[in-house]
């Protein structure tokens, strides 16, 4: 079923004392959606679908009406998350700067998602907790959880481009929680965005421990989110849930299972649509049982739901849904 805000929240308190983390996952088609919902529902695990800026641009067409392209991809996941009662998904918009601060309103004022990242991080300290103190007031109004950041993450992931790692400093943590009451913080430690490799991240994993522990300790627990985490290894995944981490965020990875399933099935069933040099052109007849969209896209959905049902393992959340 498809998850209210309070609801996630309470996704994440479960995820944070049983030590779990909740795969989000990034969408922008039809098809992801029943890949990642099928996925979660297999292990009986709830989950999180997260849409970007350009995400919502991309599915809005040539418009690229942001707005009626938030509302397609949250009507996909509310009708499709209905088969699934005792499987819990959320819908989350990823990285907003400040510039989509309408946008943001726009998604909880019609009641489009259950959790909103406002993402002021290029901002000064100051500035970030002013506008990122904003969003939660409007979002708490209506229910909504709100994840903020500070601290820059390296790498592109859509509009989001920083050249620069910088890594959160605690005790900044610390004041930015106070002051803006965000439910879910996401720092800054060392992963990137886009395609790493785990052994090439300079991961501070220490860094995520001293963050929540400063906040424990000073009665302000918050779930904790890793970005950039397509690159990370099963383990440094592993110790980073065990620090206090409740959200990873995946887009990366199922990009390349999509692209590498959709490739592998064309480099076998190529004839299907291109006439092989030793066949005559006038006698080869294209096979529409094989290139028939289903027949190959099926591939990338299938690909993919298998991925998310293996994060869900490693990061704990299979057979922890609320809704068992
Ligand atoms: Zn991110």
């Amino acid at each position: 079923m498809f998850l209210t805000g309070q609801q996630m929240k309470e996704v994440f308190l479960k995820a944070k004392k049983q030590r779990f983390g909740i795969i989000a996952s990034n969408v922008v088609f039809d098809m992801q959606v029943r890949a990642l919902v099928q996925g979660y529902n297999a292990v009986k695990s709830d989950g999180l679908l997260q849409m970007s800026s350009g995400a919502c641009k991309y599915a809005a067409g040539e418009t690229q009406d942001i707005k009626a392209g938030a509302r397609l991809i949250s009507a996909i996941a509310k009708v499709f998350t209905e088969q699934f009662p005792h499987c819990g998904v959320g819908l989350h918009i990823d990285h907003a700067t400040p510039n989509y601060f309408d946008f943001i309103v726009y998604c909880i004022e019609n009641n489009l998602v259950s959790s909103v990242m406002i993402d002021a991080s290029k901002e000064s300290l100051e500035e970030n907790i002013r506008i990122t103190k904003e969003v939660v007031d409007i979002a708490h109004r209506h229910g909504i959880i709100v994840e903020g950041e500070i601290g820059y993450i390296k790498g592109s992931e859509d509009e989001i481009v920083s050249e620069t790692e910088l890594y959160t400093k605690p005790e900044e943590a610390l004041e930015f929680v106070k002051k803006t009451n965000v439910d879910l913080f996401a720092a800054s430690v060392g992963t990137n965005h886009g395609v790493t490799k785990g052994e090439n991240v300079v991961l501070r994993l220490d860094l995520i421990k001293e963050i929540d522990d400063l906040l424990i300790a000073n009665g302000v627990e918050r779930g904790l989110v890793l970005h950039g985490a397509s690159g990370l290894t099963d383990e440094q995944q592993q110790t980073a849930i065990a620090n206090g981490v409740v959200k990873l965020n995946k887009d990366t990875h199922y990009q390349m299972d999509m692209a590498a399933a959709v490739q592998a099935y064309w480099e076998k069933e190529k004839d299907a649509i291109v006439c092989p040099p030793d066949v005559p052109p006038d006698v080869y007849m294209p096979d529409k049982s094989r290139f028939d969209p289903r027949k190959w896209l099926i591939k990338a959905e299938q690909r993919m739901q298998n991925t998310v049902q293996s994060f869900c393992l490693m990061s704990g959340s299979a057979n922890n849904s609320i809704l068992l």
